[in-house]
């Protein structure tokens, strides 16, 4: 299996060829070259099988042998998927269980993604993505210097799981004093020394800002391997296509059941995941693209309109993980849906990347179907703002008795507006209630239960360094930590 990219100029590669960079040099993002294909044996042969068996059936058709060896890739997967990594369950929920799904009501479930470490649904791509860098630097001698910024829950995730892994140290920006208390203490109380925190004093568009600016320092980003594991490293994509088929799997007895799944999306990672699952033959029937104010995506699911806005016209919302104006893996989606047509990739993208928007031109998608359930791209989408979170947190509690977070509380949102009861419906958990407890309170009047193993967290001494927005201080901070 090779990997292309959506703007047809680079040489396609190997998968662990492209892990640990970003984007394509010709400026896309990488896929397959073609979708291995899960047929109805397939399916039946996975109905028996548990979350790290599923993995390995799946991540085996995008990854050669030539490049990671079954047994080292199977290794690799059972040192990830455990119980004691993603243990955190609600009550009535198997610990052994990965991914496991909560019932609503009929027909209607939560799938929970964020029993992780970090209590967010990106621990379930992270903590792979952790153990394959270790592996594929190992084999090839090579060390990484990962730098990011995070407003929260990517920069835990990431450093959860990079912590304490060989040939690796991770330097993460992040905005001095702008993230919810519980967010701060995840990351700041780690002591591991492969683990840096930069709070930035600014907001993250200017940690976003010094990042790039040191990626753009060609010379300096070779010299000192400057690594990313942003929202577009195709690593992280596939290991989110598996938990798709694990929803499916646990909620249908047979394969010629249908299922839908509303997820909340910002930069379009999450349920990218979801329309590659599809395109291998799982059989989805909607999937439902759920935003907050900052609706873009929904926009364009509404009019076929793709009109990115800049930083400053970023809403601050209470589902923040979902803040985000331009999603940055919306373009794989977009490659797929004009028949793979590089050419036409590169002339939509080099309208967003001028600031402008395009217009894939609605009645001509309709007429073929595009947006139908009939087709394999049914997509639809809504979105919500901060009194229909409130509401549908209380919703949630009372018809329910299931505390969910803000963004999860979107996902449903819109959800129900697009069910049709026949079906199931399978709404991503991104995150647990607890990462946002001043939310809960205001919609519940209580906070959240907490998972024990994190009592006293917000207590835990912290270990950071405050910087301000200057790019040659942050390379000379680099410097002076791996040298
Ligand atoms: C990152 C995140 C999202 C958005 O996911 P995308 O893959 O960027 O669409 C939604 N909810 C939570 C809690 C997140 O952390």
């Amino acid at each position: 299996m090779k990997y292309i990219s959506t703007r047809g100029q680079s040489p396609a590669l190997s998968f662990s060829e492209i892990l640990l960079g970003g984007l394509a040099p010709d400026g896309g993002l990488y896929l397959p070259e073609s979708y291995p294909q899960f047929n109805d044996a397939d399916l039946s042969e996975m109905r028996n099988m548990n979350y790290g068996e599923l993995a390995f059936a799946i991540l085996t058709r995008l990854i050669d042998e030539n490049d990671i060896p079954a047994t080292d890739l199977k290794a690799i997967i059972d040192k990830t998927y455990r119980a004691d990594v993603y243990g955190y369950t609600r009550d009535s929920q198997n610990a052994e269980d990965i991914a496991p799904t909560l019932k609503l009501e009929y027909n209607l479930y939560l799938l929970s993604l964020s029993n992780g470490p970090t209590l967010a649904f990106k621990d379930m791509a992270m903590q792979l993505l952790g153990n394959l860098f270790e592996y594929v630097l190992a084999k090839t001698g090579k060390t990484t210097n990962i730098l990011g910024a995070t407003s929260g829950d990517t920069g835990a995730a990431a450093e959860y799981a990079m912590r304490g892994k060989k040939g690796i140290s991770v330097f993460m920006l992040s905005p001095h004093k702008k993230m919810s208390r519980f967010q701060s203490a995840q990351m700041f109380s780690l002591k591991d020394s492969n683990i840096h925190n930069i709070a930035v004093k600014g907001v993250f568009d200017d940690c976003q800002d010094m990042v790039k600016a040191v990626s753009n320092d060609h010379a300096f980003k070779s010299q000192h391997k400057i690594g990313a594991i942003n929202s577009i490293n195709w690593g992280r994509i596939i290991a989110q296509v598996v938990y798709y088929f694990k929803g499916y799997l646990a909620v249908t007895k047979n394969n010629s059941e249908k299922v839908s799944f509303a997820v909340p999306s910002g930069n379009f990672g999450n349920v990218c995941a979801g329309h590659i699952a599809r395109m291998m033959g799982l059989p989805i029937e909607k999937l439902v693209v759920a935003t907050n104010e900052n609706d873009v995506l929904d926009e364009f699911f509404k009019t076929g309109v793709y009109r990115p806005r800049g930083s400053s016209n970023t809403y601050h919302t209470s589902s923040p993980s979902m803040d985000i104006s331009k999603a940055s893996n919306f373009e794989r989606f977009v490659f797929d849906l004009v028949g793979r047509d590089a050419t036409k990739v590169r002339e939509l993208w080099n309208k967003v990347d001028n600031g402008g928007a395009f217009d894939l031109n609605m009645s001509e998608l309709n007429a073929v179907g595009y947006f139908t359930k009939v087709t394999s791209y049914g997509f639809v989408s809504g979105n919500s703002n901060h009194a229909n979170r409130m509401h549908t947190i209380r919703v949630a509690y009372n018809n329910y008795g299931v505390t969910i977070d803000t963004h999860t509380a979107d996902g449903l949102k819109v959800a129900l507006e697009h069910r049709d009861v026949n079906t199931p419906m399978l709404v991503l958990e991104t995150a647990l209630p607890v990462k946002f407890e001043d939310a809960i309170v205001e919609a519940l009047g209580s906070k959240p239960t907490r998972p024990a193993s994190l009592n006293g967290l917000e207590d835990l001494p912290q270990r950071f360094d405050v910087m301000d927005f200057d790019v040659a201080a942050i390379k000379q901070y680099i410097v002076d930590k791996t040298t």
